[in-house]
């Protein structure tokens, strides 16, 4: 039997592996009817399906970093806030002790003790020095604090919120996660042992075929035919190959995407 005759039309890319399969069918192995791959084609997707969504769960339980970013981002802010008090408040107390040195020398300028015009000059400048100096430091430095923690402070506060509020969201999305991942878990024993039921009810050659298609289609090694249409690829088929799928005893490709016909 030539390809040509087998398909009823042109050579496919996909002839050599049309070919081995109709060679193998007709070597004589015994029937595994396509409804047993074709279930074994659901479970095997179903497996591969939750194997991905537990990846995908793991992957979103381990991954803290949004929560991590904004605490460690917080923790930084707290900091800062400390040393910006910290400083304010070494520099009001610096503040004092110029004005407590600028009164007390003032107090021994008028206290009637220095008689000496040049003295008194000194004196006076160095009182006026230290008051200079306290309010360059009030100033320049205290009041520039003030108004960084004005802004600071607040921010903290909205930081804090809004922290808490995505640890709460995380904590409620870490226990539908983790419930999700552990029922998928549980469920994995029971369809692989469903799988294994149903293929070693296969023949090992069409298994092997079954799973060679499988790779190189996408996890789709057999299409259902619905309305004289392949599911696979959605190409209508002509007549003839639709009755050869409905009366094959042995699985018959479909000549566009070369997945197993299913009639079903
Ligand atoms: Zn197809």
């Amino acid at each position: 039997m030539s390809h040509r005759l087998f398909f009823g039309f042109s050579l496919t890319p996909h002839r050599h592996v049309h070919r081995m399969v109709l060679l193998t069918f007709r070597e004589g192995c015994p029937l595994t009817t396509l409804k047993q791959l074709y279930d074994l084609q659901e479970l095997d997707l179903e497996l591969d399906r939750a194997g991905a969504q537990i990846v995908t769960l793991t992957k979103r339980i381990q991954d803290d970093d949004a929560v991590s970013s904004a605490r460690q981002a917080l923790a930084q802010r707290r900091e800062s806030i400390q040393q910006m008090r910290r400083q304010q408040a070494r520099r009001t107390q610096d503040i004092r002790d110029l004005q407590t040195k600028a009164n007390d020398q003032e107090a021994r300028l008028y206290g009637g003790s220095i008689h000496s015009v040049k003295e008194m000059e000194a004196l006076q400048s160095e009182v006026k020095g230290l008051r200079d100096q306290a309010r360059i430091i009030e100033n320049d430095e205290v009041l520039t604090l003030m108004l960084q923690l004005e802004e600071a402070e607040p921010a903290e506060v909205r930081e804090s919120a809004a922290l808490q509020h995505l640890e709460q969201e995380r904590s409620a999305l870490l226990e539908q996660w983790t419930s999700e991942r552990s029922k998928l878990e549980a469920a994995m024993p029971m369809l692989r042992s469903k799988r294994q039921e149903i293929a070693s009810a296969c023949t090992p050659v069409l298994l092997a075929q079954y799973e060679g298609l499988r790779r190189v289609k996408q996890g789709q090694a057999v299409a259902k035919m619905e309305h004289g249409t392949c599911m696979g690829c959605r190409v209508t088929l002509p007549v003839r190959e639709l009755q050869r799928v409905r009366n094959a005893t042995n699985p018959v490709l479909c000549p566009i995407c070369g997945r197993m016909l299913y009639a079903g």
